[in-house]
């Protein structure tokens, strides 16, 4: 991919989607995603977690799914609902902690959902 920032206004019609990123202040599109990897509607979600994996954080307008446990300084980032409230029902679980699911796309005054330790 040529290293150029790719200046295109949001209003060109392209094929390609394109993410940006403020924090690295980069824009991609994602045809290494759509032609490489073939994973098609996919390409934003794996575009959006291998920078994640890469970088620590996800690009903008992704706003992931949080849970953070309470009791020890474990967390994760998803980018749904299903796969966070699974890791903190396992996390819950495996350690009876109690974890706090948050979507970051919620108001901030929002409480976060509390996954509690299943009674045994
Ligand atoms: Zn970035
Ligand atoms: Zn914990």
């Amino acid at each position: 991919m040529p290293d150029q920032f790719d200046s295109r206004s949001p209003d060109d019609v392209d094929d390609v989607p394109t993410v940006a990123c403020s924090r690295c202040d980069r824009e991609w599109n994602l045809d290494y995603e759509l032609d490489e990897l073939r994973v098609g509607n996919q390409s934003m979600e794996r575009f959006a977690l291998d920078h994640k994996r890469h970088t620590g954080h996800f690009p903008d307008e992704v706003t992931p799914w949080v849970v953070a446990c309470r009791q020890c300084p474990d967390g994760e980032e998803f980018l749904s609902e299903r796969p966070a409230r699974r890791w903190a029902e396992t996390h819950a679980r495996h350690t009876r902690h109690s974890v706090e699911l948050k979507h970051t796309d919620e108001d901030d005054d929002e409480e976060p959902t509390v996954v509690s330790p299943p009674e045994q």
